[in-house]
């Protein structure tokens, strides 16, 4: 594992289960734990690029539900507002660090559509000089069908590439990618992956989340979209953001790192 001390910009992913109680409410501790070191590692000279999910999850316990619904409207009204609660949230916490946020809401067009793919490239430019974070989400209120961004895993690769990142980083409930159920004993966390082959797709096969729609088989699949375009991919656990300062101060953070391929 490098010290991965050169990669200045750096997009960091979390999921609903990094931010968030099983009851769908905002875990205040852990999501101010993590925006002080997103904080620290900006001041450390990084740019820091924040794809977050959340919205549903957060919104869906602020509307009254008693879980994440499943129906479209619902789920699109829980996204709209929890996204406002989140946003506030991070605005006046990365505020107490003289940080000021954007927020960005994709849709996946900004793939498809040229223009549209400009336009939001000129505006993470912009954001970049005016030395404000980025904070993105998928725009669930616009488009929540299953072809769009229907998890953040695969938003954050490509927000990875729109922006030249120099590193993905996506935290999660288990410390990375294991060569077996991660909960059995015996099975072993794969520190590095070489390239993104078919056994290891196998072995990320499994369901997701119970707050967030994603799973390692979308993290693959968003390493394998970072990695192809030259950019190097880390999984790391969410139990304490402070892991993340091993990964640029040390060589041993416990974490599975996808290498970058040669584009
Ligand atoms: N855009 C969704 C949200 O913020 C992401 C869902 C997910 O990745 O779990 O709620």
């Amino acid at each position: 594992m490098p010290n991965f001390a050169d990669k200045k910009r750096v997009v960091i992913k979390v999921g609903s289960s990094s931010l968030a109680y099983p009851t769908g409410n905002l875990n205040i501790r852990k999501s101010r734990e993590l925006v002080e070191v997103l904080a620290d590692l900006k001041n450390s000279g990084k740019e820091i690029v924040f794809v977050t999910s959340g919205a549903q999850c957060v919104g869906a316990a602020k509307g009254g539900f008693r879980e994440k619904p499943r129906d479209i409207p619902s789920k699109q009204a829980c996204a709209a507002i929890g996204q406002s609660e989140l946003m506030k949230f991070y605005s006046e916490t990365f505020g107490e660090y003289n940080h000021f946020v954007a927020q960005l809401l994709l849709t996946r067009d900004v793939v498809s559509n040229p223009t549209r793919r400009q336009n939001v490239i000129n505006t993470f430019n912009k954001l970049f000089e005016l030395n404000v974070i980025p904070i993105i989400n998928a725009n669930d209120v616009v488009s929540i069908k299953q072809l769009d961004f229907d998890e953040n895993d695969t938003l954050s690769a490509i927000v990875a590439t729109l922006t030249e990142s120099d590193l993905l980083v996506m935290l999660t409930d288990v410390d990375g990618l294991y060569d077996g159920d991660p909960s059995e004993e015996g099975s072993k966390l794969i520190p590095e992956v070489e390239r993104i082959t078919t056994d290891i797709i196998t072995l990320a096969q499994g369901a997701g989340s119970a707050l967030g729609s994603g799973g390692m088989l979308t993290k693959i699949e968003a390493a394998q979209i970072a990695t192809e375009a030259g950019i190097d991919t880390v999984i790391i656990g969410n139990r304490d953001p402070r892991l993340l300062y091993r990964l640029f101060e040390a060589d041993d953070a416990r974490c599975t790192w996808f290498k970058a391929q040669d584009k």
